[in-house]
């Protein structure tokens, strides 16, 4: 295991691929490794945290925001998250609905920077950082404009965007996966249909989590887990040392990251200069 600061993927502490040692997580979520539910079943399980609040998709692409107190229920959150739900104008509301105290968020990147951001340098006294336990972000390279890629997913592919069953990113091409079957995408295509925002934004991985998570081409069926610090890193520990997840050295992989993260800060650099 080695530690790594890198400009690409902000401050690293330990670097690790993981997958969860459940079947059910593990068929539930083939991509991934499924590696982020176990550790949090683990967190749940051990009295760390008494809720996770997730996005879950709704129908299609649309999502909202919800609250997870056991594995069963982090299992309904599962699957890729292509369109931005708003965590954090929802998460106030559902601490106190819930009467949560220790909290896991699972976020995007900029969402990761705002409750990072709240949690180190509370300036109002509605801030809640307080709870905020653990913030771990998924790796993103954008989310969509909802509307302009339903409408262009209906006006050229017959696809309606309440039937897609998934969106998967392999390599530079997306899968929309629908009734029909799958519909293959470049993704340099379809990135006129990308947030505004997504299209400037730099950061991949997520630098103000306490864990960054994602896939890597290279080693399907794990999850690379990024810790950021010493708590992050002995949450990853525990839960293997428990038997939640099985882990191997991450570092020989992160030259994939690296990669997406470099891309990811090209296209914001070339975009902000349209901008100016
Ligand atoms: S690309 Fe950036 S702004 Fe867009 S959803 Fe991802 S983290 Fe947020």
């Amino acid at each position: 295991m080695i530690s790594v600061s890198n400009s690409f993927v902000g401050h690293v502490f330990s670097i690790y691929l993981a997958r969860s040692t459940d079947e059910e997580v593990i068929n539930t979520k083939v991509a991934s490794g499924g590696a982020v539910t176990a550790i949090l079943s683990y967190a749940l399980d051990t009295g760390l945290i008494d809720g996770v609040v997730t996005a879950k998709r709704t129908s299609g692409l649309e999502g909202e925001a919800v609250v997870a107190r056991s594995r069963k229920e982090l299992l309904a959150t599962v699957g890729n998250k292509w369109s931005i739900v708003p965590l954090a104008s929802r998460i106030r509301a559902k601490i106190e609905e819930n009467d949560l105290n220790q909290v896991s968020v699972v976020c995007l990147p900029c969402q990761a920077q705002f409750f990072g951001q709240m949690r180190d340098f509370p300036m109002l006294e509605t801030d809640f950082g307080e709870r905020i336990e653990y913030i771990i972000s998924l790796f993103c390279m954008g989310t969509f404009a909802f509307e302009t890629f339903t409408n262009y997913l209906y006006r050229n592919h017959g696809i309606r965007g309440r039937d897609v069953k998934d969106i998967i990113l392999r390599g530079d091409v997306i899968e929309v996966h629908h009734p029909g079957g799958v519909l293959r995408l470049s993704i340099r295509d379809i990135y006129q249909h990308l947030q505004v925002g997504c299209l400037v934004c730099s950061d991949y991985t997520g630098n103000w989590s306490d864990i960054s998570a994602g896939i890597v081409e290279t080693k399907p069926g794990w999850t690379m887990l990024i810790a950021r610090n010493k708590k992050a890193d002995e949450l990853i520990k525990n839960a293997k040392k428990h038997g939640y997840i099985e882990v191997t050295d991450g570092s020989p992989f992160i030259g994939d990251v690296i990669t997406r993260a470099r891309e990811k800060l090209t296209r914001s650099q070339k975009n902000m200069m349209y901008l100016f």
